[in-house]
């Protein structure tokens, strides 16, 4: 299992076609910089023309049903997404979580059909405000590790997890790197709880507000594998940055 950052693009409800010179330039920085993995998650009208124009960079989608098709009106599928060109899928966003009630059995189902379809995963966690103000953040992210990741064995290796804590996401306050550091070693020991030793390659993003100002501070915190970046994914110039502060890593 590869150990270079993985540096991915939610472009949430962002883009049209007109934005897919960001995504070609980002593509052709990517080709410089090969010590980063780089990934973007357009939106799903975007997904097949992401995958023509930038041929390096993975293309993968923001989310998807866990059926593999039916009378599901508006909904898409695994299979249907990885048909569009998504090699991966995220899973189990907050946004998601809190605005349309996914619970981490549906996470769980919907991580299984990626996996399924031949696609690699990306599941969300992170706390509330209050979950963290009450203490509970740790315990919250616990069981929806335990609840939301796929069990088999064999998907361990398709899966990447991502720490998002609520109150960071699109809000310019990132968690300290005393904080990612302490959640990021229990989710973890949670991994490898749940996976044994395949658990310990698991890698872990941490995302809430990362830009190109914080990202080395971020990217350089003991087990941080990388980072999911929304806002400052939205132009080449933004996300390059964070890219860029990735590809210097390893030589700090
Ligand atoms: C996200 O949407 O996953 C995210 C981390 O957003 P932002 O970088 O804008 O906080």
């Amino acid at each position: 299992m590869t150990t270079r950052p993985f540096i991915v693009g939610n472009w949430k409800m962002h883009g049209t076609r007109s934005m897919l010179s960001e995504a070609r330039a980002i593509d052709r920085a990517a080709e410089r910089l090969i010590k980063v993995e780089v990934a973007l998650a357009p939106p799903f009208t975007l997904i097949h023309a992401v995958h023509k124009e930038a041929g390096l960079i993975a293309v993968g989608a923001q989310d998807c049903h866990p059926a593999d098709g039916g009378a599901h009106t508006g909904d898409v599928s695994a299979i249907m997404v990885k048909d569009a060109g998504a090699s991966f899928t995220i899973v189990g966003h907050s946004e998601r979580r809190a605005g349309y009630g996914e619970t981490n059995a549906l996470v769980k189902a919907k991580a299984e059909a990626a996996i399924a379809a031949g696609m690699s995963v990306i599941v969300c966690v992170g706390e509330t405000e209050d979950d963290r103000a009450a203490g509970k953040h740790v315990d919250v992210v616990t069981r929806q590790l335990k609840g939301s990741l796929p069990d088999s064995d064999g998907a361990a290796e398709r899966i990447t997890v991502a720490y998002e804590p609520v109150w960071a996401i699109g809000t310019g306050n990132t968690a300290t790197t005393d904080d990612i550091a302490a959640m990021h070693a229990a989710i973890r020991a949670k991994l490898v709880a749940l996976y044994g030793e395949v658990g310990e390659a698991i890698r872990i993003l941490y995302g809430g507000s990362v830009n190109a100002g914080n990202a080395a501070e971020i990217l350089t915190t003991p087990d941080v594998g990388g980072a999911l970046v929304g806002g400052a994914s939205l132009t080449a110039e933004s996300f390059l940055g964070i890219i860029v502060a990735a590809a210097e890593r390893d030589e700090a």
